[in-house]
């Protein structure tokens, strides 16, 4: 067995919130490049290096703990949302970096990373999409945060880190340990998830136009109120969605725009974001049909305009299956009984490094499933549950 340090692990974990701790509970404010994330991966550095790995940054500022040789990649990311919780990306990384100090105790090879920008303060997963090549560094430099800072700017803070590029034909594959950050592991009582898969996203932006007016001399009858088109819309697709969906299949619409938006004046335009996530790219496929077909529908029947923008669409990104296997058995044989497969609602630096290498990701559960809040928290005892699964899974492996 790996020899994995639990109150080492769990003294690292508290370390690491240090970095921009915030608010109540065990928050952090710790976004990329901001002075408590550039402190954290200085220190994150050093313990990679007492532990003997190799300390590589590559230019978007993410950091490697290299093992020599070819070996499997451990880790998450250590920036943190505006207002986030000490786990999220954090966990991944404590748990690289324990599983590659033992490893190296133990003679197997594993290195660690904690790549930059998951939290999408310039792009999405910005640090490990760049990595992967789903994007080049010129095209994320361009990008600019709510501020109206460049991702070329931000970076440049760390350049005095930087060592040069890293290559991924290094690694033999990624595992990545989250927090769920949802309802369903802490309501069954169950400490890990097997991940199955990361859910597939379509994206887009749908406006009515109908008619703006008086809001107290427009009878109802001749209104064209582009909100209450909304409103029908939305009632439509939850009456047909009922038929395609399964229960983790989800859709929102969390941005909406009425226009002008005053208290008398009947709204002539309304604009709204739609987006709905699925682990089966037919399903998602289907639920786009419907979207489109309902929103005609209703444009049709109260006399709208509908206009709709270029949809966005990330596909569904199955784990790798000896990798998975590896996490299932581990799981099976310490938490009998206690642990599920399950998709993964939310994005993970996972997903972009699929293309790359064989991905799999393990989940422990989230206190009432909350995350992206400084209440975010998860028993002690799940979190350690989470690393000596990983680490009899990475044994798994070697042999
Ligand atoms: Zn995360």
């Amino acid at each position: 067995m790996i020899p994995v340090n639990p109150d080492r692990f769990l003294a690292d974990l508290h370390q690491l919130r240090s970095f921009g701790a915030a608010g109540v509970g065990k928050g952090v404010i710790r976004p990329a490049y901001s002075a408590p994330d550039i402190a954290a991966r200085q220190w994150l550095a050093g313990q990679y290096g007492a532990a003997g790995l190799e300390v590589a940054v590559d230019p978007c500022g993410s950091v490697f703990g290299m093992a020599p040789g070819r070996s499997l990649l451990v880790g998450s990311h250590s920036d943190s949302q505006p207002e986030g919780g000490w786990l999220d990306g954090a966990l991944g990384v404590i748990c690289g970096l324990e599983l590659a100090r033992a490893g190296a105790e133990a003679g197997v090879p594993i290195s660690a990373v904690s790549f930059q920008d998951e939290e999408g303060r310039f792009g999405v997963t910005t640090g490990s999409r760049v990595w992967a090549g789903h994007s080049t560094l010129e095209d994320a430099d361009a990008l600019v945060d709510s501020a109206g800072v460049s991702f070329a700017e931000a970076r440049a803070a760390m350049a005095g880190m930087v060592t040069g590029p890293v290559d991924p034909a290094r690694f033999t594959g990624f595992l990545e340990c989250h927090i769920e950050q949802g309802p369903w592991l802490h309501e069954a009582g169950e400490a890990v998830g097997v991940v199955s898969d990361i859910v597939g996203i379509r994206d887009m932006r749908m406006t009515f136009e109908g008619e703006q007016n008086h809001a107290g001399t427009t009878p109802m009858h001749r209104r064209k109120d582009a909100l209450q088109a909304m409103l029908r819309f939305q009632s439509l697709i939850a009456e047909r969605f009922r038929n395609v969906v399964t229960p983790q299949t989800v859709w929102t619409t969390g941005h909406v725009e009425v226009h002008p938006g005053s208290h008398s004046i009947v709204p002539g335009r309304c604009s709204f974001s739609m987006q709905w996530r699925d682990g089966d790219a037919d399903r998602l496929g289907r639920m786009e049909e419907i979207i489109r077909d309902a929103a005609a529908e209703v444009a049709a029947q109260m006399g709208m305009t509908l206009t709709t923008s270029a949809m966005l669409g990330l596909e569904p990104v199955p784990m790798d299956p000896a990798l998975r296997g590896a996490l299932e058995g581990a799981a099976e044989a310490q938490l009998p009984g206690r642990w599920r497969r399950m998709q993964s609602g939310a994005l993970h630096d996972a997903t972009s490094l699929a293309k790359l290498m064989p991905v799999a990701m393990l989940f422990v559960p989230s206190i009432n499933g909350i995350s992206h809040a400084f209440a975010e928290d998860t028993d002690e005892a799940d979190l350690v549950a989470g690393l000596k699964v990983l680490a009899e899974a990475v044994e798994r492996l070697a042999g």
